[in-house]
C-alpha cells in the first residue's frame, strides 16, 4: 500500500476525525448521563426529605412513617437497599426520642451544621460508607423561625454507577466496530471516487508526442474530475495542433530550401560537364546567384519568424513618420508594378508619427504591396492609403486582383500557406510574406485584417497603435 496515496491519506484523516468526533460524543454523553442521574437523585432525595418533614409536622411520634419503603418507592420508583435516614438535633446529634426508626449512621460535617443554622439544605456525596458513594441530603426543620431538628436522607449511588459502567462498556465495544466499519467504508468511497484518476493516469501514460490525437475519457458527470479531463483534453488539442504546425513548418522549410539547392546543383553540374565559353559561365553564375539570393531570402524569413516565435525578434523602436515609410514603399514597388502592367496608386496619406522599427515596418508594407501586385492581373490596380485614427495608424492596401476564398482567409497568415488560386497563377512565392508581416505587426502590438471577394478585390488593413509598450529584446 502506498502510504502517500491520496486514498490512504483521505481514509486516515477521515478515520482520525471520526475517532475524535466519537470520543467527544461519548465524553459529552457520559457527562450528561451522570449530570442527569445526579439531578434525578437529588430531586428524589429532596422529595423524600420533604415528605418526611411533612409527616413529622403532622404527628410527632413516631417521627418516621413505618412505611419508609413506600416513601422511597414513591419518589425513586424503587426502594434502594442502601438507603439512609436519620433525625438529628440542631447540633447534629441523633435525636434520642426520634431515632427509633433510623437506619444507618451518617457522619455530619461542620458545613452541614453551618448551612442548617442558616436554614439551608446541604447535598453531599460521601465515600467509604459502602461499596459505592452515598448521596446525602440534610434539611433543617424550622418551627417558629427556630431550627428544631435536621432530617438526613441518603442513598447509595450504586444504580447510577452501574448505569454509567454499562454505558462505558457498550461505548467501548461499539467504538472500535463503528470505527472499523467507517474507515472501511471511507476507504471504499475514496477508492471509488478516485478510480477515474487512475483511468486518467493510465490514459495519459499512453499519450505521447507521436499519439497526441488520443484523448482522455470524459465521463460527462459534470464533476471536478470530468472538468479536469475536459481541460486536459483541450490542452492536448492545443499541443496537438502546435506539434502539427511545427512538423509542417520544418517539412515545408526543408522542401523550400531543397528546391533552389537542387536547381543550383544541377546547373553547376551541367556547366562543369564540358568546356564552356566565358559568356556561358557568366550566365550559369548569374543563375546560381539568383538561386542563392532566393535561398538567402528564405533563410532570412525563417530566421525572422523563428525569432518572433521565440519572442526574441529584435526591434529598433524609434519615432517613425509612417507617411515617409508608405511613400518609400510606394516608390520601391512602383518598379515591380510597372513591369507587370499594374497601376500602383498612392491615395490619401496623412502624416502619422509612431514608435516603431522603420526597417521592419517597411518590410511589412512591402510584403503586402508586393502581394497585391503579384495577385492582380495586368491592367488592375493596387491602392495604398494611410489614415490617422484616435489610437493608432490605419494603413490600407487594396487591390483589384484574384481575391482569397473565405475558407482560406484565416490560414494565409500561417507560414508556407499558399491559397490554391495563387499556386495556379504560378507565382514564385513561398508563403512566408504574410507570416512575417503578421509577426512584425504583432511586435508593434498591432494587427492585420483581410477582407476579400474572390475574383474581384482584396483589402489588407494594418492597424498600428501609436504607443506600444512591448519591449524589444536586446
Ligand atoms: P506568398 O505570396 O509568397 O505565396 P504570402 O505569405 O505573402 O506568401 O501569402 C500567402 C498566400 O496568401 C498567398 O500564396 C496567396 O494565396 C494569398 N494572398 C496574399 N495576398 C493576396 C492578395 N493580395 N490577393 C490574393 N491572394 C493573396
Amino acid at each position: 500500500m502506498n502510504l502517500k496515496s491520496i486514498r490512504v491519506r483521505l481514509t486516515f484523516w477521515y478515520t482520525s476525525l471520526l475517532t475524535v468526533t466519537f470520543l467527544i460524543l461519548a465524553g459529552t454523553t457520559n457527562w450528561l448521563l451522570v449530570y442527569t442521574l445526579s439531578q434525578d437523585v437529588d430531586a428524589s432525595l429532596n422529595s423524600v426529605a420533604k415528605s418526611l418533614i411533612e409527616q413529622a409536622r403532622k404527628s410527632s411520634n413516631p417521627f418516621f412513617p413505618p412505611d419508609i419503603d413506600g416513601v422511597f418507592r414513591r419518589f425513586f420508583g424503587y426502594s434502594p437497599l442502601d438507603r439512609y435516614f436519620q433525625m438529628l438535633d440542631p447540633t447534629g446529634r441523633q435525636d434520642p426520642q426520634r431515632s427509633r426508626l433510623h437506619t444507618g449512621k451518617l457522619p455530619i460535617s461542620p458545613k452541614v451544621i453551618e448551612n442548617a443554622s442558616k436554614g439551608l439544605p446541604t447535598y453531599e456525596t460521601l465515600e467509604g460508607l459502602g461499596k459505592y458513594p452515598v448521596r446525602i441530603l440534610t434539611v433543617p426543620i424550622i418551627e417558629s423561625g427556630r431550627i428544631v431538628n435536621m432530617v438526613q436522607v441518603g442513598m447509595s449511588l450504586k444504580n447510577m454507577h452501574e448505569t454509567r459502567r454499562r454505558f462505558l462498556i457498550i461505548t467501548l465495544l461499539i467504538l472500535p466496530v463503528a470505527l472499523l466499519l467507517a474507515s472501511g467504508g471511507g476507504w471504499l468511497l475514496a477508492r471509488r471516487a478516485l478510480k477515474p484518476v487512475d483511468n486518467m493516469t493510465e490514459a495519459a501514460d499512453r499519450i505521447s508526442a507521436e499519439a497526441l490525437s488520443d484523448r482522455l475519457e470524459e465521463t460527462g458527470a459534470g464533476d471536478e474530475l470530468d472538468h479536469l479531463a475536459k481541460t486536459l483534453n483541450s490542452m492536448l488539442g492545443r499541443l496537438d495542433s502546435t506539434f502539427k504546425q511545427i512538423r509542417r513548418f520544418s517539412a515545408d522549410a526543408s522542401h523550400e530550401l531543397q528546391t533552389p539547392l537542387t536547381i543550383l546543383k544541377g546547373e553547376l553540374e551541367v556547366a562543369l560537364r564540358s568546356e564552356r565559353t566565358p559568356e556561358e559561365y557568366q550566365g550559369v553564375l548569374n543563375s546560381a546567384l539568383e538561386e542563392i539570393d532566393r535561398i538567402a531570402h528564405l533563410v532570412e524569413g525563417l530566421l525572422l519568424l523563428s525569432r518572433a516565435d521565440a519572442g526574441v525578434l529584435r526591434m529598433d523602436k524609434k519615432p517613425v513618420d509612417l507617411s515617409q515609410v508608405v511613400k518609400e514603399i510606394h516608390a520601391k514597388a512602383k518598379i515591380l508594378a510597372d513591369t507587370r502592367g499594374v497601376i500602383l496608386r498612392l491615395d490619401h496619406v496623412e502624416p502619422v508619427s509612431m514608435l516603431g522599427d522603420y526597417e521592419r515596418l517597411g518590410r511589412l508594407l512591402l510584403n503586402l504591396v508586393e502581394n497585391g501586385i503579384k495577385y492582380t492581373p495586368a491592367g488592375g490596380q493596387v491602392t495604398l492609403s494611410l489614415k490617422k485614427e484616435q489610437n493608432g495608424a490605419l494603413i490600407e492596401i487594396s487591390d483589384t486582383g484574384i481575391g482569397i476564398p473565405l475558407d482560406e482567409q484565416d490560414q494565409i497568415f500561417q507560414p508556407f500557406y499558399r491559397a490554391n488560386e495563387a499556386r495556379a497563377q504560378g507565382e514564385g512565392g513561398v508563403g512566408l510574406g504574410l507570416s512575417i508581416a503578421g509577426s512584425i505587426a504583432e511586435a508593434h502590438e498591432g494587427r492585420i485584417e483581410v477582407e476579400s471577394t474572390p475574383g474581384q478585390r482584396t483589402v489588407f488593413t494594418v492597424f498600428l497603435p501609436y504607443q506600444n509598450s512591448r519591449k524589444s529584446p536586446m
